[in-house]
């Protein structure tokens, strides 16, 4: 380990660190795209819903409409017959009876012709609402697929980028010494974020404490790994000879 320990070892893991981190997030959006592309579905099913229930609205209206039109009919046909009623009665009282009979029905068709008409509103109401709504979740479907498309777009593009990264990360992960790389993986595994932390100015470029002046001389020398003291990270300290490339 000691032998294989060395600055540009350091600088190596520092640079798969980055690109593991930023694998990382790809892999998180990765996670993050199916679930926004549900959401836009469900935003859809939802105003498709609306027009649904809007259009069994209408289709009440109209089955009421054509229920009182039917009762018109009925009307009329009941009204004939109590008139050919009244042609072969014989008293005056069976022929009043037969006429309040009449009057009834009048009135009832009355109420159906009122009814009648406020259906015919509501009817014509339901229908422009209907009309503007199918615009409108027209105009939601052509914006949700187009936003699906770019979705699943950006997740091919990812997917590819993700192949690509992790062929050059094998490669790359040969150049490491395997017993850091190990270390390397474990702490990357358990915590998700970066094993090696940069020191600069005597401070840890991770949990921003100062590099105790003994330790930092140490890690200067990159013989052995130098942990820092407060958050246990592999420190990566800036060189004393500003001609060594840094990180
Ligand atoms: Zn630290």
């Amino acid at each position: 380990m000691v032998n294989a320990f060395s600055r540009q070892q350091l600088a190596l893991l520092y640079q798969l660190q980055g690109s593991d981190l930023e694998l990382l997030a790809t892999h998180k959006q990765l996670q993050v795209i199916p679930r926004q592309i549900e959401q836009l579905q469900a935003g859809i099913t939802k105003y498709r819903a609306v027009l649904t229930a809007k259009s069994a609205e209408l289709g009440e209206a109209e089955k009421a409409q054509r229920a009182r039109n039917a009762e018109l009919e009925m009307n009329a046909v009941q009204r004939e017959k109590y008139k050919a009623e009244q042609r072969e009665v014989k008293t005056n009282e069976a022929y009043d009876a037969l006429e309040r009979q009449i009057e009834f029905l009048n009135q009832k068709d009355g109420e159906a012709e009122d009814a009648i008409l406020e259906l015919m509103e509501d009817s014509d109401l339901l229908k422009a609402e209907l009309t503007e709504l199918e615009a409108e979740v027209d105009r939601e479907d052509k914006k949700t697929f187009e936003q699906t498309a770019e979705l699943q777009q950006e997740q091919k593009a990812l997917e590819t980028q993700m192949t690509e990264k992790l062929a050059e990360r094998k490669a790359f992960l040969t150049k490491i010494d395997k017993r850091l790389s190990e270390h390397y993986h474990r702490w990357f595994e358990r915590q998700k974020t970066g094993f090696v932390a940069l020191g600069e100015n005597g401070t840890c470029g991770s949990c921003h404490i100062a590099i105790q002046p003994q330790t930092l001389k140490e890690a200067q020398k990159y013989e052995k790994p130098v942990y820092c003291s407060s958050c246990k990270r592999l420190l990566y300290v800036q060189p004393l000879s500003p001609d060594i490339p840094f990180p």
